[in-house]
């Protein structure tokens, strides 16, 4: 439906969006779930990443296998972007972690920048962005634009839910970064929250 979009429909992923979406789930519930939808996401946006030959010995003979070839580095977006990292992490224990605090102002739903720390060879490596929200693309936008300053090539955005309306701004500005969700949802309301959604993402994973 939308290009350069990737929907992961998986079914056991869908299970526990579903379960996530219930707003009875509490935050304990909340953060376990989510942790587990961002490690089964995690294996389908690393897919298609480059393997390099290696060789190893095995206790019965030597053999080549494959490894990544680059390293990889996690860009959560402060702050709901942090309770998809530690999934992540499961699959890809080395990766290292940049953060990006950028909030969306409630009056302008514009995205404001308040804090940058990235890992100094960013540029060479694979990186993720994430954020279990993708709303109005405001501050999805705003980080791929971050992130492309910084020198970054290749870089996926990886959020949970995504709307229609952040789908568009966001490739509206950068189509060649795909995209993948588990969900693209109906629309936004009027103060940018994604219906039919899960609610506020940081409220829900935080307890605040
Ligand atoms: N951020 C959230 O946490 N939830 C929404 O619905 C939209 C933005």
């Amino acid at each position: 439906m939308f290009p350069n979009v990737i929907l992961i429909d998986h079914p056991v992923v869908q299970t526990k969006l579903t379960e996530l979406r219930d707003y009875t789930a509490d935050h304990r519930k909340f953060r376990t779930l989510l942790d587990e939808i961002a490690m089964l996401m995690t294996y389908e946006v690393t897919r298609d990443w480059p393997t390099t030959p290696r060789p190893v010995q095995t206790p019965l003979e030597r053999t080549t296998g494959k490894i990544l070839s680059r390293q990889v580095t996690l860009v959560p977006i402060l702050r709901a972007g942090l309770g998809m990292a530690d999934g992540v992490l499961k699959l890809l224990p080395d990766a290292r972690l940049g953060h990006l605090g950028v909030y969306r102002d409630e009056n302008t739903l514009e995205p404001v920048s308040y804090y940058q720390k990235l890992p100094p060879d960013i540029a060479s490596t694979e990186v993720l962005l994430i954020d279990p929200m993708l709303a109005t693309g405001g501050s999805g936008s705003a980080a791929v634009s971050y992130l492309k300053k910084a020198g970054v090539a290749s870089m996926k955005f990886v959020c949970l839910v995504a709307a229609p309306e952040g789908i568009q701004a966001l490739h509206a500005h950068h189509p060649e970064v795909p995209i993948y969700c588990a969900a693209i949802d109906r629309q936004l309301n009027a103060k940018g929250y994604i219906l039919p959604g899960l609610g506020d993402a940081g409220d829900r994973i935080f307890g605040t």
